[in-house]
Order: C-alpha cells, then sequence, then structure tokens
C-alpha cells in the first residue's frame, strides 16, 4: 500500500516520526528540519479526514523517564506546524483512552518512546559478557513485542515516516508492522523519497556513475566503499582518508590525519578497483596548515611530501581540478564526507569544488544524492542544498542502505524486497 492510494477518512494513523530535534538549554527548537520533513505525511492524513497519533523518540534517554527528553518540549510547535491543536500522552504506553477520544482532524502526540526500554529491545542494567545475557534478551524481545503490540491497538493504520530510524529493528520503527495486515500499513512521503533516492544510486543507475566519499576516516567508511566498487564508474576518495593512501605509498604526510593499521586496506582498495576497472581518483596536492585551526599558515604541497608539522586540511587546486572534471560529465552522483576541514572557512575550498561540479551535473541532468553527517552541514554552509537532486536526512540508516544492508523500517513495510 502507498500513502498515495489510502484513504485516511475516519481512521486512525499511528505515524512514526523523527523529531528528534536539537534543543537549546531552555528547550527551544534550535533546528526544525526535523519536524518540518514530516509534515507532507501528516497534512494528508488530517486532510483526508483522520486522526494522527504521531510518535518519535528524543535523545538517548536510555530506557529511562528524563525530562530533559521530553516530547513535551515540542508540542506546541508540532502544533503550530500543524496548525492545529495537538494533545499530549505523558505515557506513550497508556495512551489507549487518549487515542480512543480522537475525532477526525485530531491529534495525539505521545511521550518519547525510549522512556522505555521496550522500545529499542536492549536488554538494561547487564553486559553481553554476563551470564544471564542471552536470557535477558529473549525476555525484553517478548516484552518489545507487547510493547509493539500496545502501541498498535492505537490505530487502525501505521505509517513509518522516520527515515532516520529506519536502519534500527526497534519497536515502533518495524516490530509494531507485524500488528498490521499489508492494506494498513505504508511508508510516508519522506521515507518513500529516501527510499527512490537510494534505489536512484543501488538500481536504476545512469553512467557515468560517480561516488565521492570523504570525511575523515577509511575505517568507517570501508563497507560503503566496498560495495560502491561493484557499481560505480569513478570512485573519488578525499578528506582524512587521502592522508592514509598516500603513507601507504610511501609518501611523508607530516602529522595529517593517518589510520597506520589501515595501510595495507589503502592499498587493497587500490588494487581491488583497478581489478574492477574503477577509476580511483584520489588527491595529488594538498591545502597544508601548521597547525589545526583556521589561522594557520598554510602552503599548498605534494600529498607525498608533507613537511614535518605541517598537515593536509583541503585538497589543493590541480586536485580541486581533477575532482571537478570528474564529476562534471556524470548522471549519477553520491556524496558522503567533505573533502577537507570544512568547518573551517580557509579549508573549504576542496568541498567547494565537489558542490559546485555537482551542481553544475545536476543542472546538465545528472541524479545527486548528498547525505550522511557531514555532507548535509556543507551543503548548507555553501548554500546548495536546493541544487543537488536530494539531500537524505538519514544518516545511519542512508549510509546502512548504501552499503546494501536491509533497512528493518523499510523491510518491515515492504516484506523485504
Ligand atoms: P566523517 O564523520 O568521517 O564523515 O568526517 C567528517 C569530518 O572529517 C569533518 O569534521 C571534517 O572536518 C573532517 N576532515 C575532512 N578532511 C580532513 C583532514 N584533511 N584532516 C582532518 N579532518 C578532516
Amino acid at each position: 500500500m502507498t500513502i498515495d492510494q489510502y484513504n485516511f477518512a475516519g481512521k486512525k494513523a499511528i505515524v512514526r516520526v523523527d523529531f528528534n530535534v536539537p534543543l537549546d538549554e531552555n528547550g527551544n527548537i534550535t533546528d526544525d528540519t526535523r519536524i518540518r520533513g514530516a509534515l507532507p505525511t501528516l497534512k494528508k492524513i488530517l486532510a483526508d479526514g483522520g486522526s494522527l497519533i504521531i510518535m518519535s523518540h528524543m535523545g538517548k534517554p536510555k530506557g529511562k523517564v528524563n525530562p530533559k527528553f521530553s516530547l513535551g518540549q515540542i508540542k506546541d510547535a508540532v502544533a503550530k506546524a500543524l496548525d492545529t491543536e495537538v494533545e499530549f500522552a505523558e505515557d506513550c504506553a497508556k495512551a489507549a483512552d487518549q487515542a480512543k477520544a480522537l475525532k477526525p482532524g485530531g491529534v495525539l502526540l505521545l511521550e518519547n518512546l525510549r522512556f522505555y526500554p521496550e522500545e529499542e529491545g536492549k536488554p538494561v542494567g547487564i553486559d553481553k559478557e554476563d551470564p544471564g545475557y542471552d536470557a535477558a534478551k529473549k525476555e525484553m524481545k517478548e516484552r518489545q513485542k507487547e510493547f509493539a503490540k500496545t502501541l498498535a491497538s492505537y490505530a487502525d493504520v501505521y505509517v513509518n515516516d522516520a527515515f532516520g530510524t529506519a536502519h534500527r529493528r526497534h519497536a515502533s520503527t518495524a516490530v509494531i508492522a507485524d500488528y498490521f495486515d499489508a492494506d494498513n500499513k505504508m511508508l510516508g512521503y519522506l521515507m518513500e523519497k529516501e527510499v527512490k533516492a537510494v534505489d536512484n544510486i543501488l538500481k536504476d543507475i545512469k553512467r557515468p556513475f560517480t561516488a565521492i566519499m570523504g570525511g575523515s576516516k577509511v575505517s568507517t567508511k570501508i563497507g560503503i566503499i566496498e560495495n560502491l566498487m561493484d557499481k560505480v564508474d569513478n570512485l573519488i576518495l578525499c578528506g582524512g582518508m587521502t592522508y592514509t593512501f598516500a603513507k601507504a605509498m610511501g609518501g611523508n604526510i607530516g602529522l595529517s590525519l593517518c589510520e597506520l593499521d589501515k595501510l595495507d586496506l589503502a592499498l587493497d582498495i587500490m588494487k581491488k578497483a583497478k581489478e574492477k576497472g574503477v577509476n580511483l581518483v584520489l588527491g595529488t596536492d594538498c591545502v597544508a596548515g601548521d597547525a589545526f585551526s583556521n589561522d594557520c599558515n598554510t602552503m599548498v604541497c605534494s600529498v607525498m611530501e608533507i613537511p614535518e608539522g605541517w598537515e593536509g586540511l583541503d585538497a589543493g587546486p590541480k586536485t580541486r581540478n581533477v575532482f571537478a572534471d570528474t564529476i562534471r560529465p556524470s548522471k549519477t552522483i553520491l556524496w558522503n564526507g567533505p573533502a577537507g576541514v570544512f568547518e573551517f572557512d580557509n579549508f573549504t575550498a576542496g568541498s567547494r569544488a565537489i558542490a559546485d561540479a555537482i551542481v553544475e551535473a545536476t543542472e546538465n541532468g545528472a541524479f545527486s544524492l548528498v547525505g550522511g553527517g557531514d555532507s548535509v552541514a556543507c551543503i548548507n554552509k555553501f548554500g546548495l542544498a536546493d541544487k543537488v537532486s536530494y539531500v537524505s536526512t538519514g544518516g545511519g540508516a542512508l549510509l546502512e542502505a548504501i552499503e546494501g544492508k536491509e533497512l528493518p523500517g523499510v523491510a518491515a513495510i515492504q516484506g523485504g524486497k
């Protein structure tokens, strides 16, 4: 079932959203992107004449009630965004009466699901190594089912629009789906868009396909690099990873970021790229600094000859040109991770060159997906988010999907396709 096919008139819909918004010390929302992201789904349900039971997590309260993470703090913001009154259920597992009393057009916001350990389904107060762990885990899984069943009992239909937690098999993201038949569970609009964007990258590939992987470490990206190696034409590896490769090739990298235990891995990636006919593009020159700060002294040098006491902090001018020339003619583009320490204004040029080339390729008809943590911050910093095809909201979920892993939140609805 798709959300567009469904008529919510007279139905109670329980919707898992990601309202894990950042709050300041006074409980004010500092970035409401996630609330805005869920609005198309929530508004469609209300416009059809349905009622809404909204559920989310916030922060990491670790299975305990903690006012710091109460969703009560965002109730008014949700009401404003939906332009209607919102009721609040202070205990998400005891909201049956409030749910029952909901009239068409009514909205009930449940308290933070993670106040209950059952949401995440991990046993509390026991280590993995402890003898009773397996039994505790089994018991918690049973409790998780009961918790999910309770949430399901509030509604006629289940909608999952929380892509940010789609890679978790939690009560509200996956287990709950077992209590609805196929005609009464579906992805929300945001989830649909994210899943489609990942499909464009992994399934409906238009060539050439260029993936740009940056950020600090090879180790955190290796799963994705390996999965992409079978799919891409060009693989640009940039950012802090550059220097692990340079070191592996015998370069002097000064104080640059380096994972000494990943030198063999770096050489292996180079070998595999050759075997698979992938054009692996690594930085050749860099902008090095004499300290890790925005105002340090800088010089342009080869990544193989960085002087003692200096560190590579951004891609150099030659490298930037090669990156841009590789990206511009591409028809499918994935960008994850900056090419330099973009948080420092003086070291944004590498990431900027990548972003500009992606925008140009997109204008020429490429599909471009930017996602995963810092690349989103980066594209926002440049004000170019609306000039690429899609900016993903789901950090970990997006990365797992690109690694080729099944997302429990999607599989629970689509039956694991
Ligand atoms: P990640 O979370 O692995 O995607 O890494 C993102 C971080 O990598 C950002 O905070 C960047 O500042 C950092 N980064 C990118 N290039 C470098 C570099 N050459 N040296 C140190 N950090 C870098």
